[in-house]
């Protein structure tokens, strides 16, 4: 079976603490490689040699900096088959959507090129007689991020690539269970032209991540995974002193208002309920028609839609509209929370819990389902399922269908289908959730604008990627200069205003 490795100041190594964890192939069910579990001191060893590569790679020009990122961007497209695929076989996504998923981590990279403009500091001149006054973005040193499975290739970019172009050096603890493509991204950065200690890949569980939260060399940690371990992660890295951003859950509401244009609406659905297999951060999980009959016209729109949807592995290439889910944990997880939706009174519209794919009857495929008349107080609606289970929560008119997304604990994405600018306006304006849609089911914003939810979906201040990431990796450092005259004519002994 094949062993994974760290990858630590530009070579692969191997594991040494003797602990290792499963990495599936979720469309056979079948183990097809171990992944090593660093140790504390492994860790530590990675953020020595993080510490010293930095110094050099901190001194480098921005522009010269951001030429690696050039570099990387051609290397990506070069490889983005066998990213792809590499990343499929892991996580089980269409190939498609692995596509998609180096793409929107590539965007990123892309945006990254522009560091020798986001770099730049203000500057004052003359803020005195003879002083002048300017603000300088230094690199942080060493940082570090740990990321989820639902995107190996696009979540780890967010992070490495700006962090590094802002002059620091990256520790990567990516997900245990899909853990070759951020190997793969690591060796294209060195390809590159990075040099070697600036990106590191360590492999790990909670021992990891233990490990760079108390390290104190380590400046700042992003997290992007599920909220308990987002709230974990930030509350003991602030109290250690770093700087943390974590984004976590999700349950996404999509308003479809009497007037909206249905067939689109259930298109949208179709895509963004089930798309990946639902394990997107920004997948609709809810969706809350206004009014009985619209209720009544999406559900017989949809029923349809979601009984021709073709389950499959990747390797069947376009014929798949979506995989198996991850683990055969996260498939139990999701088949309790539908019986527990069942058991708490919800009507079960599509049953997909018999689904069984022939000749893979040990993949984790978990078939579509569909809830009607879904209640707040119920289980399936409170959390995070993250399978292709969509509930449907009837509203009696738009206040109540707005009162459901504002009271839910998550705020990352919501959308609102409508023809009415008055209704997309009023809710784009009040609703308490970070990423809105207007007729755009999955509103993922592009690399230049910012990333992220509101309430339990994060903790911190900036958002991924956009201008934010430029602060995050960053900090200010501003100089106030007195050339040449007046410091010779003797001290001076009170605090002044500069006039
Ligand atoms: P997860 O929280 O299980 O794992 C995320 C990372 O944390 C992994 O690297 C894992 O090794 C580590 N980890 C797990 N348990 C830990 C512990 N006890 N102590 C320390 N570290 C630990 O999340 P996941 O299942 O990989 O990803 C799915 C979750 O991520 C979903 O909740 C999804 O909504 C969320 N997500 C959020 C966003 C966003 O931007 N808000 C994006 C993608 C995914």
């Amino acid at each position: 079976m094949q062993e994974l490795t760290h990858y630590i100041n530009g070579a692969h190594v191997a594991g040494a603490s003797g602990r290792f964890s499963n990495v599936y192939n979720p469309a056979t069910g079948e183990v097809q490689a171990k992944v090593p579990l660093a140790s504390a001191d492994e860790m530590a060893q990675a953020v020595e040699i993080a510490a010293a590569a930095q110094v050099a790679w901190g001194a480098v020009n921005p522009q010269r900096r951001a030429r690696v990122m050039m570099k990387f961007v051609d290397l990506l497209n070069r490889d983005m088959d066998a990213l792809a695929e590499a990343l499929s076989r892991e996580h089980g996504k269409t190939l498609p959507d692995a596509q998609g998923d180096v793409q929107r981590g590539l965007e990123v990279v892309e945006y990254c090129i522009g560091a020798p403009q986001m770099l730049k500091g203000d500057f004052t001149d003359s803020a005195g007689p003879g002083i002048d006054m300017y603000s300088m973005r230094q690199a942080l040193g060493v940082c570090a991020g740990i990321t989820p499975f639902n995107f190996p290739a696009m979540i780890p970019m967010w992070m490495f690539a700006p962090a590094i172009v802002c002059g620091n050096a990256f520790i990567l603890k990516p997900s245990e269970r899909d853990p070759s493509v951020p190997l793969m991204l690591a060796e294209l950065m060195e390809e590159a032209g990075l040099p070697k200690g600036v990106l590191q890949v360590v492999n790990g569980d909670k021992e990891a991540v233990d490990a760079i939260l108390d390290h104190d060399v380590i400046q700042s940690i992003g997290f992007v995974g599920s909220t308990p371990i987002a709230e974990y992660i930030y509350g003991r890295g602030c109290s250690n002193g770093k700087r943390v951003q974590c984004f976590g859950g999700a349950k996404n509401h999509m308003i479809i208002m009497p007037d909206a244009d249905m067939d689109q609406a259930a298109d949208a659905l179709i895509g963004a309920g089930y798309g990946a297999a639902g394990e997107r951060c920004m997948a609709i999980s809810v969706a809350v028609p206004v009014g009985d009959e619209t209720a009544d016209r999406l559900i017989e729109k949809l029923v349809p839609r979601i009984e021709k949807l073709k389950v499959g592995p990747y390797t069947s290439g376009q014929d798949v509209d979506y995989g198996p889910v991850v683990t055969a944990a996260a498939k139990d997880n999701i088949l309790n929370l539908v019986q527990t939706g069942v058991d708490q009174g919800a009507t079960l519209v599509v049953d997909g819990r018999d689904f069984s794919l022939q000749g893979y009857e040990d993949g984790f495929f978990v078939g579509p389902h569909l809830f009607d008349n879904v209640t707040p107080n119920m289980d399936i609606y409170t959390k995070e399922i993250f399978g292709p289970v969509l509930c449907t929560v009837r509203a009696g008119n738009y206040e109540e269908a707005l009162g459901l997304a504002m009271d839910h604990e998550y705020g990352n994405g919501t959308a609102i289908f409508t023809r009415d600018g008055d209704a997309a306006r009023d809710f784009a304006n009040r609703i308490n959730i970070g990423m809105v849609g207007i007729n755009v089911p999955i509103p993922v914003p592009l690399a230049y604008h910012t990333f992220g939810g509101w309430k339990k979906s994060v903790f911190g201040d900036l958002n991924q990627h956009g201008p934010d990431a430029f602060k995050f990796y960053t900090r200010t450092k501003t100089v106030t200069a007195r050339w040449p005259s007046g410091i010779k004519q003797g001290g001076e002994f009170n605090f002044k205003a500069m006039d």
